[in-house]
C-alpha cells in the first residue's frame, strides 16, 4: 500500500484537519510496518512549521511557488495529479474541509479512482486500508470497498496527536510546481472573524447551547475558553437565538470538529449535534438533567447549572 496525504495550507499555516489526517495514516504505518507516504503542501509554507506539526515518517513535497498560495481548482488539482503519478500512490486522502470536498472528486475522476467521503480510516483484522462512512447525523455506518486500483477519501475529523510515533523522521523536499490554469484566479481573499480562531484549528473547545441562556451568559463560557487556551463553539440553537454566528454552529449543518478536549455546556446532545463532535478526543458534559442525552457520549459529566458551575471551572484551573 502506498499513501499520499494532502496537508492543507492557508495563510502559512498548516491546517489541524489534514495534520490529523497525516497522523491518522501514520498510525496505520507504524502498524503496517513498510509502507511508502507522502505528504504534498502547495503554497507557502516555513519548513520548520512542517517539521513541527507533521511527526512520523515518509516524505513531504512542498510546492512553495506564489501561484499556490490561494487555492486555485485548477492549478491544484494539476499538481496532485503529477504528484499522485510521481508517487505511484494508490490512496489519496484529504482532509474533509470544503477544500478537501471540492477537489477529491475531481481528482479521483482525472485518475479513474473510486471515491469515497467523510470516511473514519484505519486497518482491518487482515491489515487492509478500512473505510467506514456514516449517514444520517452518524446514525447508520457503511463500510466502504473500493473496486478500483487507486482510492481517494475524504476523512472525517478525528483528534490526533503525534505523540508515540516515536522520532520525527519526515523528510521534506522542497519544489516547484506551475499554475497552468487560464480560467480561475482569485480576485479577493476575505478572511471572516480575523483575529480569532476557527473553532476546527483549536485543540480546546468550550460549546454552549440553549441551555446558556443568553448572549451574555456565553461570557462565562468565553472566559472559561481563554483560561484553557480554547475558543467557543455552539449548537445550533444558539446560533438561532442569535447568541452566536453560524461559523460557530457544531453540528450536521454546522462544521465538524475534532478537538483534544470538548466541554459541551447547556447542549442536549441530539443526534445533529453529535454528528459534528464525532472526533473529539475527551467530552466533559455539563447540564442541569442528568438524563440529558448528550451524558451517554461523555467522558465526564457534571450535572449542575452553567452558571454555576463554569466559573467553578474556570477557578479550579486557574488554581492549577
Ligand atoms: P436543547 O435541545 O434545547 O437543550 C438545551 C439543554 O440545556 C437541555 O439539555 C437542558 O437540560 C440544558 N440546560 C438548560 N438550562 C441549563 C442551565 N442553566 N445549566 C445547565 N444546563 C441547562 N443542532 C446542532 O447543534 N448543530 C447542527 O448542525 C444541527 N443541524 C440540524 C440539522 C437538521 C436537519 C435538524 C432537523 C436539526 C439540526 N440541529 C442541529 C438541531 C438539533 O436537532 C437540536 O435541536 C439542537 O442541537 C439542540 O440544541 P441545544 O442542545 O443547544 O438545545
Amino acid at each position: 500500500m502506498s499513501f499520499l496525504v494532502i496537508l492543507e495550507q492557508r495563510q502559512g499555516a498548516v491546517k489541524k484537519a489534514s495534520v490529523d489526517v497525516w497522523h491518522t495514516v501514520q498510525h496505520m504505518v507504524e502498524v503496517l510496518g513498510k509502507t511508502d507516504v507522502y505528504g504534498l503542501v502547495m503554497g507557502d509554507v516555513d519548513k520548520n512549521v512542517i517539521r513541527s506539526r507533521c511527526g512520523g515518517k515518509g516524505r513531504i513535497y512542498m510546492l512553495n511557488d506564489a501561484a499556490f498560495h490561494d487555492y486555485c481548482p485548477e492549478c491544484y488539482a494539476g499538481a496532485i495529479v503529477e504528484m499522485a503519478g510521481h508517487t505511484n500512490a494508490e490512496n489519496i486522502f484529504f482532509a474533509n474541509t470544503a477544500m478537501g470536498k471540492d477537489l477529491a472528486p475531481r481528482i479521483a475522476m482525472r485518475l479513474d479512482a473510486a471515491l469515497a467521503s467523510d470516511c473514519v480510516i484505519g486497518l482491518d483484522g487482515n491489515g487492509l486500508l478500512k473505510a467506514v462512512t456514516t449517514m444520517y447525523a452518524g446514525t447508520v455506518s457503511a463500510v466502504v470497498e473500493n473496486l478500483k486500483k487507486r482510492a481517494v477519501y475524504t476523512v472525517a475529523p478525528r483528534s490526533y496527536s503525534f505523540e508515540g510515533l516515536g522520532e520525527n523522521d519526515v523528510e521534506i523536499l522542497e519544489g516547484k510546481g506551475e499554475c497552468l490554469s487560464k480560467s480561475n484566479s482569485v480576485l479577493k481573499g476575505v478572511i471572516y472573524n480575523k483575529g480569532r480562531k476557527d473553532i476546527t484549528e483549536s485543540d480546546i473547545l468550550v460549546a454552549g447551547g440553549r441551555g446558556v441562556g443568553s448572549s451574555e451568559n456565553f461570557a462565562l463560557l468565553e472566559s472559561l475558553a481563554t483560561s484553557l487556551g480554547g475558543v467557543v463553539g455552539a449548537s445550533r440553537s444558539a446560533v438561532d437565538e442569535g447568541w452566536r454566528p453560524h461559523s460557530d454552529q457544531i453540528g450536521q449543518t454546522g462544521r465538524s470538529v475534532a478537538p483534544r478536549l470538548y466541554i459541551a455546556c447547556g447542549i442536549s446532545g441530539a443526534p445533529q449535534h453529535l454528528a459534528g463532535i464525532a472526533g473529539a478526543e475527551t467530552v466533559i458534559a455539563i447540564n442541569r438533567d442528568r438524563e440529558a442525552p448528550i451524558f451517554k457520549v461523555a467522558d465526564y459529566g457534571i450535572v449542575g447549572d452553567i452558571t454555576e458551575v463554569v466559573p467553578l471551572l474556570e477557578r479550579a484551573v486557574c488554581d492549577f
